[in-house]
């Protein structure tokens, strides 16, 4: 049984270095692009601080906000590192959306939202990735669905997320005109979705230049998804 502050620690050092997997992978330019993860117990998030570049990121760095983006130095006297205090330092501009699903998403302990490159150009038309690969029932059990047009600075975005995400088996969502958010029990199966989001975006676009993907049939989509959740383990 961790403290808060040891659970705070630890997970700030998770999500500093998942941000080195957004870069290893080319899911993000300049600082476009953030992995959150929620403190298992508190109703408290971890998150990129805005405007930082990914090769400055240290864990101190991490934002530690409540579940409405307000870092928690201000709410919370029992938990606060020395860094909190900087007033240069601001949670990811996007951590409204973050906090949105933690809220409404009990299950969820972590975020990613990246800009990448093939599952943003699907996120521009509006339109779902359909389900064309093995590897697409497995991770997402489904389509990757579009989700609505949303604009940053209340609660569109995180709905948005939530709305879309509610009724799918896809842990990816593109939403529409922007880009894709990723949830996971933790940031790193999150951040897994981003790279495979991104990777089956890029696939199928790939397969698409030279005719129509064929379908795979939804009861066979069924029992990958069992299999591989279920049997294989996630
Ligand atoms: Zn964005």
């Amino acid at each position: 049984m961790s403290t808060l502050l040891e659970s705070i620690a630890r997970i700030r050092r998770e999500v500093c270095e998942l941000h080195a997997e957004l870069t290893r992978y080319g899911l993000v330019v300049w600082t476009a692009g953030n992995v959150s993860g929620r403190i298992p117990g508190h109703d408290l998030m971890v998150i990129k601080p805005s405007g930082v570049s990914y090769d400055d990121l240290t864990p101190d760095l991490m934002v530690v906000t409540d579940l409405y983006g307000t870092p928690v130095s201000s709410i919370s006297a029992d938990a606060v590192p020395a860094r909190w205090e900087n007033p240069d330092l601001t949670p990811s501009s996007d951590t409204a959306a973050h906090a949105y699903v933690y809220r409404n998403m009990p299950d969820v302990g972590g975020v990613v939202h990246t800009h990448s490159t093939y599952a943003t150009a699907w996120a521009a038309r509006g339109e779902d990735i359909p389900c064309v690969l093995t590897m697409m029932g497995d991770e997402f059990g489904g389509p990757i669905p579009a989700g609505p047009f949303a604009l940053i600075g209340d609660d569109s975005i995180g709905k948005g997320i939530v709305e879309t995400l509610r009724n799918s088996n896809s842990p990816a969502v593109l939403m529409q005109n922007h880009g894709p958010f990723t949830i996971g029990k933790d940031a790193r199966s999150a951040v897994k979705a981003a790279v495979m989001c991104e990777e089956v975006a890029r696939t199928v676009h790939v397969s698409r230049q030279l005719g129509e993907p064929l379908p795979i049939d939804p009861g066979q989509i069924e029992s990958l998804y069992d299999r591989y959740q279920n049997v294989y383990g996630r």
